[in-house]
């Protein structure tokens, strides 16, 4: 379908340039009442990720996401990939939870807590304003010769550029491979760990890449989020909204004018002074309706304020409303669709938390060694081999452990293990143990028994299996 003339900003995205080239976004300095909330929850948040992977609890790492080894710690409790059902569940919370969140609140997330926001617009941009200045000095360097200015400014950029990329990417890092082996590496000659300085060249360069040239091309074309948006905003929606109904009146918008009577000639309240455009860092003109590119980072909102201010108008032609509220004066309501995302969440997070609680600290798993029966052995006895694993999920060795049965009168004989051994802290102790049992006390071929675990006294985790025997007994 032909877009109409008022939708042909659609057809390319706000960072392109006609004949396709990149069209660079120079925002200018964002001031304001939302720029000051964003800066402190930015902050806050930038010592959260910054530190995380540094802060011991109980001895656990507070968050480790050890792809490689398959070892997770959030908020200091460790994970196994045993328990991989927490994470799916997780995973499925976090899908309805970021669903319900936008179809409320829009991309609210992307401007306010979005790692790759907070590190542009907080950290490398903001450096960016301190050394090249704000909008129009940075056109001008742009623009001007290579001349010992420009090198100056420049290098001293790019190289700090390259330093903070360079810090993210350990932090990365240590939140992949532990800081412990982090500061282990660091403290170390680096050529005796090529394997992990190499990823770490390559993510200081990705960084590099993202923040000094990709930029908002991230939100843009390379973000699945971003995406996401379009099919899950309706018209309740609450996102950064031009008022069209108040900027643009009967007869549009118009450039201001001392002393002239807008209201009285149908003019609206939007004097085309084009600096929400000017400041968006997606480079998009929000008066032409929600667009993809925007990531709710309510620069615009400040902006625009600041000029209603300055000619006393009412602040609030760009602001937080959706768009029934701008049409139709409705206030924001919870829809069905949300109360149904509510009531999912609510289901899925009680599942969770019950989960959770029902988590074991130790996990045994015994299984039947591929291949194997049973073995009838002198005095009537009956022998079937199984391996074993248990997982030690706490900071704390657990000792003198031992297996028993549960109801059958047999033996539990482990092989190359004492009958008494220790599973230390976060570890894995896997062997072979031989189950025997009279003859006479089996009561089929397969024979359900439960193995209990004990560490001292102290029963500690149960698994079950299948013992195998004659078929016939009589
Ligand atoms: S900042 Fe406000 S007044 Fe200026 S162009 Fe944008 S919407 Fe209109
Ligand atoms: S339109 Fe406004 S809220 Fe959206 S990205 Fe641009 S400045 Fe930020």
């Amino acid at each position: 379908m032909e877009p109409t003339e008022n939708e042909s900003f659609r057809d390319t995205i706000g960072t392109m340039t006609d004949d396709g080239k990149r069209a660079w976004v120079y925002p200018k300095k964002p001031s304001g009442k939302f720029y000051k909330y964003r800066k402190i929850v930015s902050y806050g948040l930038l010592v959260f990720l910054l530190t995380s992977p540094f802060i011991k609890i109980n001895g656990n790492q507070f968050i480790l996401i050890n792809i490689l080894e398959r070892r997770f710690n959030i908020f200091g409790l460790p994970f196994w990939p045993q328990d991989f059902y927490l994470v799916v569940m997780s995973m499925l919370i976090g899908v309805v939870f970021i669903t319900l969140f936008t179809v409320s609140f829009g991309r609210v997330f992307c401007g306010w807590i979005c790692p790759q926001t907070i590190f542009m617009e907080m950290v490398f941009r903001r450096i960016e304003y301190w050394i090249e200045g704000d909008r129009n000095k940075q056109r001008k360097l742009d623009r001007q010769e290579w001349n010992a200015e420009k090198i100056r400014k420049k290098g001293l950029k790019w190289f700090i550029f390259l330093i903070i990329s360079f810090i993210i990417a350990n932090v990365f890092l240590a939140y992949l491979i532990g800081s412990d082996k982090l500061f282990k590496y660091i403290t170390g000659n680096p050529l005796d760990h090529l394997g992990t300085l190499f990823p770490l060249l390559i993510f200081t360069a990705v960084f590099y890449f993202v923040f000094a040239w990709f930029r908002e091309q991230v939100c843009i074309i390379a973000c699945p989020y971003g995406r996401l948006q379009s099919v899950l905003l309706d018209n309740k929606s609450i996102v950064v909204a031009y008022d069209h109904k108040r900027g643009e009146a009967e007869n549009g918008r118009k450039k201001f004018r001392k002393n002239e009577d807008r209201a009285a000639l149908g003019h609206g309240d939007c004097i085309d002074c084009l600096q929400c455009v000017n400041v968006c860092p997606t480079g998009i003109d929000i008066r032409n309706g929600t667009q993809l590119e925007c990531v709710n980072c309510t620069a615009c909102i400040d902006e625009c304020d600041h000029i209603m201010e300055s000619i006393n108008l009412p602040k609030g032609l760009i602001r937080y409303a959706s768009e029934d509220e701008i049409e139709k004066k409705v206030k924001f309501k919870i829809t069905t669709r949300m109360k149904g995302y509510i009531a999912v969440l609510t289901i899925l997070t009680g599942i969770f938390i019950g989960l959770l609680f029902l988590r074991n600290d130790v996990e045994a798993t015994v299984l039947r060694l591929p291949g194997q029966l049973y073995e009838h052995k002198e005095g009537n006895i009956i022998s079937n081999v199984f391996t074993y694993k248990l997982v030690n999920k706490t900071t704390k060795d657990i000792n003198d452990i031992s297996f028993k049965l549960r109801k059958y009168k047999g033996t539990i004989k482990l092989v190359s293990s004492n009958d008494n051994f220790i599973v230390p802290r976060q570890e894995l102790v896997e062997g072979t143990l031989f189950i025997e049992i009279a003859k006479s006390e089996l009561s089929g071929d397969k024979n359900k028994l439960v193995i209990e675990v004990y560490s001292a006294d102290e029963l500690i985790e149960t698994t079950t299996v299948n013992f195998l025997g004659p078929r016939s007994y009589n």
